[in-house]
């Protein structure tokens, strides 16, 4: 009896490995095309680290014309949950990645390199593990958990390192007859890799991200197939990136200690090992310390947050590669109006630390992006969130749709357009008092700031609509009639001129626009009060002027 025999006892009808080896050939693409993956477990929830990972390798498979795939990692059904992989594929979505391989629901994919689910890929990894049996290389273990619990507090009380290895790997060298005669007799086994490493010996490997690291070499007789006949994590990274031919394993640097044992998977099956990129983990600073941004205390650690709020995809996705790379910032600002996918990406660029999250740049970053959305985009993206997170401002906006679109389009043709809204949650209180029907009979409350005696602000008021209002002047003339006002009632003309002599004034025009403004929106600070105006129109002005009166 030798290997074989072995092998085809345990796998009967596994396929030999060619049979593989062929259906998954060699991709045709270009020398430098980065083959990379992003490989969750099915649990529904996307952490903000891997939308990172996502919005990178999708970059740099445009980048290189190179191809970036989704493969569910369901080898741990515990942790599954119900439509997990639906959650996944949709959150990517949000954010307007697509995977050009790989499941795009529950039960379907697209592309040639598959199933991508790893539970579907039982047969294949049958193959490898027989080729392994066969050549020596893993071995059916018949350890119980007791037995395995045991050799555990052993190790512990002789404080020497746990695990199965070395002497401690009892069924390593367990002749093949006994072997294959515990199995008819049917006793319980999962598969394990033989490891030929020795813990004394130091190998060195490039990580892409962070550069060399010396390990010592692996000698774990890790588990490879598992008692429910499904893969473990490690053997299955490996058959399935080599058979998808992934060139770029981007993964959370939680695996960097696994490298020893996936450098000798990879060399025990015959297979071409990819280039390793272990990102570090995103980091939020609080009360002066980093920490791990953590998915039980930060809200904003799962991508879901960002949709809830409303914070634009293209938002999210420049933030992110702005975190990635910090050679991004500087590219931005000498390109502020090129497209994302123009920047050049470099891994080896990633922080080897991790990079420090902060939300308050990441509403600057959308503030920005806002600001160049045309009123049409800005509406529909709006209308779009509002209806799924906020009915009321989807009715608002949809009444008129018309009306909707000229209060969008207020300050966003201009040379300097507004940015006072960095997330569609901040849309309703920036626009809310346009609308009559949330003005006119409502209770507003006017804070009219430094010209505050109730009868002054009735004579501007009453002033201004009888002798300066005209819907028709054009913004010079408004202004300058603003300026006429203020002068007729004893302000200073220019808020230079006031400057210079303060007390020589009650205040100047600028405190006259404020108390016209907050009459008409009801708040200190808005966009430009004259294209306030001419949205509102005629009728809607001396309404509300009407109402402040009163
Ligand atoms: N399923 C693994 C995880 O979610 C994938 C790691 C990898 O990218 O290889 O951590």
């Amino acid at each position: 009896m030798n290997y074989k025999d072995l092998a085809d006892l345990i796998f009967p009808n596994a396929k030999d490995i060619e049979y593989y080896e062929k259906k998954y050939p060699e991709r045709s693409l270009p020398e430098d095309a980065i083959v990379t993956r992003f490989a969750p477990s099915p649990t529904g929830f996307v952490h903000i680290g891997g939308l990172m990972q996502c919005v990178i390798n999708r970059h740099l498979a445009d980048q290189t014309n190179g191809v970036f795939l989704l493969r569910i990692e369901d080898t741990d059904q515990k942790r599954e949950i119900e439509d997990g992989v639906n959650q996944i594929v949709n959150s990517i979505k949000d954010f307007g990645i697509e995977f050009d391989e790989g499941m795009i629901n529950e039960t379907e994919s697209k592309g040639n390199y598959g199933p991508y689910k790893q539970s579907d890929r039982k047969e294949i990894y049958e193959s490898y593990a027989k080729y392994l049996i066969e050549q020596g290389r893993a071995y059916p273990c018949f350890a119980t958990a007791e037995e395995l619990e045991k050799m555990r507090e052993k190790q512990e009380s002789a404080k020497i390192r746990t695990g199965y290895y070395g002497v401690w790997a009892t069924y390593r060298n367990l002749p093949v007859d006994e072997a294959i005669e515990k199995i008819k007799n049917g006793e319980k086994y999962i598969v394990r890799f033989k490891s030929m490493g020795n813990e004394e010996r130091k190998i060195r490997h490039h990580d892409v991200i962070k550069g060399n690291i010396d390990f010592p070499e692996n000698d774990q007789d890790i588990v490879i197939i598992k008692a429910d006949g499904l893969p473990t994590y490690h053997f299955a990274h490996a058959v399935d990136d080599h058979l998808m031919r992934v060139t770029h394993v981007i993964r959370s640097d939680e695996w960097v200690s696994s490298i020893p044992l996936h450098l000798e998977l990879f060399k025990a099956l015959g297979f071409k090992v990819p280039k390793y990129c272990h990102y570090a983990p995103i980091l939020k600073e609080e009360d002066g310390k980093k920490r791990k941004i953590s998915k039980r205390k930060d809200p904003e650690a799962a991508v879901s947050y960002y949709h809830e709020e409303g914070i634009p995809q293209e938002a999210v996705c420049e933030y992110l590669m702005n975190i990635g790379n910090s050679s991004f910032e500087l590219w931005r600002k000498t390109n502020p109006d090129e497209d994302m996918s123009k920047f050049k990406f470099e891994l080896n660029k990633m922080s080897v630390s991790g990079a420090v999250f902060d939300i308050v740049k990441l509403l600057d970053v959308s503030k920005n992006v806002i600001s160049k959305y045309s009123k049409e985009r800005l509406y529909d993206e709006v209308l779009s969130w509002a209806k799924r997170y906020d009915k009321f401002l989807a009715d608002l906006i949809q009444k008129d749709k018309d009306y909707s679109l000229k209060v969008f389009g207020i300050e966003r043709q201009n040379v300097k357009p507004r940015k006072d809204i960095s997330k569609w949650s901040d849309v309703k209180d920036a626009i809310i008092y346009m609308y009559d029907e949330e003005f006119l009979d409502k209770d507003i409350s006017y804070d009219y700031a430094k010209i505050s005696d109730k009868s002054e602000i009735n004579k501007i008021l009453t002033t201004y609509v009888e002798k300066y209002f005209n819907i028709e002047d054009d913004k010079q003339t408004w202004f300058d009639k603003i300026k006429d006002l203020s002068e007729e009632l004893g302000y200073a003309r220019e808020v230079k001129e006031y400057k210079k002599e303060p007390e020589k004034w009650p205040g100047h025009v600028g405190d006259v626009s404020t108390v016209l403004r907050v009459a008409l929106t009801g708040r200190q600070n808005t966009p430009d009060m004259y294209e306030i105006m001419q949205v509102l129109g005629k009728e809607s002005v001396l309404n509300r002027i009407k109402k402040a009166i009163k």
